[in-house]
């Protein structure tokens, strides 16, 4: 595996890959590997002949309050992991390669980044789409490969690719969990115990209003109260930023799910603020 740090040098190589016929995937991250990364990388590597991952903490996906400067990091521990699965490039730039001081140019999606986390975190999604059609720009990938466990991130990628004709497939995958059901995230790192395991009842939460929709409970005004209820009795130490049930391609609130709709959820949690989702089907 290579380490590429200047984004001029992976774009000129990727550019002759692809003039080659080679296909190149592109994983997107922040670092910090987990399973559900390497998961994401796994399936790059089955399905193209090149994987570059690009590993880069983005400041401009950061509010001014959030955890920039704590953000978990561990270079070698990360390369050491992506070589094992047999990433070819790791793409690892500076912040100043990748924004020039005067940077003024920015990617929108106003309507999907206004809706769940974009209620709390305004800019966030103007940050991920600037950094992932630059990173598009730089690494010339015909696929790009993200996690489900960040619904509205895939939702909204997929949604400016389409607007703006990027010529790259994106592939959403599904969520990595721990043995407990919690979504693997970089961000479990700032749990203590007590936290860690209360955690793990996000997902229960989830699968438990799951099987609410299965057994006749379509409304989600009262799926949503129940899980409130549950989850301030059984994650007491959280807060929770949002508990919706959206439409699936455009984020909006579904008031009664007549078929299939997204629980998506935000819980704060000591340090951190960890996010998960399920898909909810009604029994025909
Ligand atoms: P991050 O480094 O957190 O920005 O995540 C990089 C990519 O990994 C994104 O596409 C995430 O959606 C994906 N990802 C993060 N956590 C998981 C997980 N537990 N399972 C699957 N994919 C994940």
């Amino acid at each position: 595996m290579e380490i590429i740090k200047d984004p001029k040098k992976i774009q000129e190589l990727t550019l002759n890959l692809r003039c080659s016929e080679k296909s190149v995937s592109l994983v997107p991250t922040m670092g910090y590997f987990h399973k559900g990364h390497l998961s994401l990388m796994r399936w790059a590597r089955e399905h193209s002949d090149i994987v570059v991952v690009s590993l880069f903490v983005n400041p401009t996906q950061f509010g001014p309050n959030e955890d920039l400067d704590r953000y978990p990091r561990d270079f070698e521990r990360d390369k050491k992991m992506a070589e094992e699965v047999g990433v070819d490039y790791l793409f690892a730039p500076e912040v100043d390669d990748i924004y020039y001081p005067d940077h003024a140019t920015w990617v929108n999606v106003p309507k999907l980044s206004q809706y769940l986390c974009g209620k709390s975190r305004p800019t966030h999604f103007q940050g991920v789409c600037t950094i992932v059609l630059k990173l598009f720009n730089v690494v010339n990938p015909n696929i790009a490969v993200f996690g489900e466990k960040d619904f509205q991130q895939l939702v909204i990628i997929k949604k400016m690719v389409r607007d703006l004709n990027v010529p790259v497939k994106i592939v959403g995958r599904p969520t990595v969990r721990e043995p407990d059901g919690l979504a693997m995230s970089s961000r479990n790192a700032y749990l203590n115990e007590k936290e860690r395991k209360e955690a793990a009842n996000i997902y229960k939460g989830l699968v438990k209003a799951r099987e609410w929709v299965k057994n006749g409970q379509t409304n989600s005004e009262t799926i949503i109260a129940k899980l409130t209820e549950w989850f301030m009795e059984h994650i007491p130490s959280g807060e929770i930023d949002y508990i919706e049930i959206v439409d699936q391609e455009n984020l909006t609130p579904i008031e009664e799910i007549e078929d299939k709709a997204r629980l998506a959820v935000a819980i704060f949690l000591g340090k951190a603020r960890l996010i998960d989702n399920i898909l909810l089907e009604v029994k025909k």
